[in-house]
């Protein structure tokens, strides 16, 4: 394949096709005869006849994603899945891609010691950027879209702004986050992580891949040439706010017919082992009124958690169960569990987990909890139960200022169809946007994912969403922008 940078000059694609309509009632401004324009004055109408492309971040995407070609699900040459992992050669070629490509738009492009990449786009006063950030790395057998959605709708931003001549106020630009996915260095999010200060860099560095290789992240950065020399830290690279556009992988918009999320947050979670101990015997020699039976407990448990979490609105999950002695005439004795509990609310995680702590070690000792005994035979025998707590993450709420501002492009975009196609969420799933919301103002735009599906090769979400979602994307860093220069933010 040849990439040539820059695309063609002249090269005139459709802009947002499916919405071209929400437009067309008003006079639309076109902002191609004008030339060194200044954002902050502009009219409202001026800012919204500033248009992504969609055919040139389609390109973007797919062009890119020749790099890193998964398995294929369908006949079209775009239906393949994505295996790019961080810091691999296919990634280096997408990095490298991002420098020039960013290059050429007028950005400078910097390098932190996690491969971080910057490029920034000077605007008419000095200061930190206005962000919008994701990740070029995918699972082994990912798809197109997640992550690669938002760091190429970024640069179709800079590409508008490019063509149109736009001046922002201060700073504006694009990051590739290293290792988002922890699909290879088994720490997700590590890099914004590190930026953040959560993450020690010796740490991060020394992380080795997963599998029989040797290799660590330090010596990956060495190897494809992305260690940089700036400090990987929210002070050696500080950051005005952070955007992050991403594919929902769920289903909610594409049920609802929605077409944009505007996350308010990231809900917390926390992981749990149980361990369940009871006592192995025959199956065929022990009555139930002698059994220890650890699985059968901790079914009782897993049961009992799903109640639990219902009965607050949030979620508990357990997929990973390890029995002992596993053996068809053996009742096991010993059954470690995961289990993890999520909802938008910290206090709603710590009430099903106290809930369950307390229910479980009745359930243990025989006791009838929630009728989960009915119709069973009491045994003179018990189990004890023990938790490890495995992990931690507290309730992520994205900044008021930052999710107005996709609120009113959302506004100026849709007009009187805003609230049937957006949609307040709270997203299920960890982004680098959790780390940069703990130093800088963030939020998150999501775009549907069709049937829910990510991290996975079928990974879908249509050119028209993808164009919309880069739409509302540009439009929220200039709104915050234009709220900078005011002086408001
Ligand atoms: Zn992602």
């Amino acid at each position: 394949m040849s990439l040539s940078v820059p695309r063609a000059s002249g090269y005139r694609g459709t802009s947002l096709g499916a919405f071209e309509s929400v437009w067309s009632s008003k006079r639309c401004f076109s902002v191609s005869g004008m030339r060194k324009k200044e954002l902050r004055a502009m009219s409202e109408e001026e800012l919204g006849g500033i248009k992504v492309q969609q055919e040139r971040l389609m390109r973007d995407i797919h062009e890119t994603c020749e790099w890193g070609v998964g398995e294929r699900w369908g006949s079209a040459p775009t239906e393949t899945g994505m295996s790019r992992l961080s810091l691999s050669d296919t990634d280096k070629q997408a990095r490298d891609w991002f420098v020039e490509t960013t290059k050429t738009l007028g950005c400078t492009v910097t390098t932190d010691a996690m491969g971080n990449q910057f490029a920034i786009r000077p605007g008419l006063k000095d200061g930190p950027p206005t962000v919008a950030g994701s990740h070029l790395d995918t699972q082994p057998t990912g798809g197109r879209y997640d992550g690669i959605l938002g760091v190429t709708a970024g640069i179709e931003m800079l590409r508008t702004l490019h063509d149109n001549d736009i001046k922002t106020t201060f700073p504006v630009g694009v990051v590739n986050w290293t290792n988002e996915e922890g699909a290879r260095f088994p720490i997700s999010m590590v890099s914004s992580g590190v930026w953040a200060g959560d993450i020690p860099i010796s740490h991060a560095h020394d992380l080795k891949e997963v599998g029989t290789g040797t290799a660590t992240m330090k010596s990956e950065l060495q190897r494809i040439g992305y260690l940089g020399d700036i400090a990987c830290s929210h002070e050696a690279m500080p950051l005005a706010a952070h955007f992050e556009l991403h594919i929902e992988q769920g289903p909610i918009l594409e049920a609802e017919n929605r077409k944009i999320g505007i996350v308010q947050g990231v809900q917390a979670y926390k992981w749990f082992t149980v361990k369940v101990r009871g006592a192995d015997c025959h199956t065929g020699t022990t009555s139930f009124s002698h059994r220890a039976d650890a699985l059968l407990a901790a079914s009782k448990m897993i049961i009992y958690s799903h109640r639990a979490a219902s009965r607050k609105g949030a979620l508990a999950s357990t997929g990973i169960l390890t029995l002992k002695p596993g053996s068809t005439n053996t009742v096991p004795g010993s059954v470690d569990f995961s289990l993890d509990i999520r909802s938008p609310d910290d206090s709603i995680v710590e009430a099903v987990e106290a809930d369950c702590k307390t229910a479980f070690s009745a359930i243990a000792a025989g006791e009838d909890i929630d009728n989960l005994n009915t119709s069973f035979t009491p045994s003179s025998k018990s189990c004890t139960v023990s938790w490890r707590t495995d992990s931690n993450s507290p309730a992520t709420r994205f900044h008021p200022t930052c999710i107005s501002c996709v609120s009113e492009t959302t506004k100026a975009l849709f007009g009187e169809k805003q609230e049937e196609l957006t949609k307040a969420m709270t997203s299920g799933a960890g982004h680098d946007s959790v780390y940069t919301s703990k130093r800088v103002p963030t939020t998150m735009i999501f775009v549907p994912s069709r049937d829910g599906v990510s991290h996975n090769p079928v990974e879908f979400t249509k050119p028209e969403d993808c164009a919309t979602g880069a739409q509302v994307l540009m439009g929220s860093v200039l709104r915050y922008d234009l709220l900078r220069g005011e002086g408001k933010v």
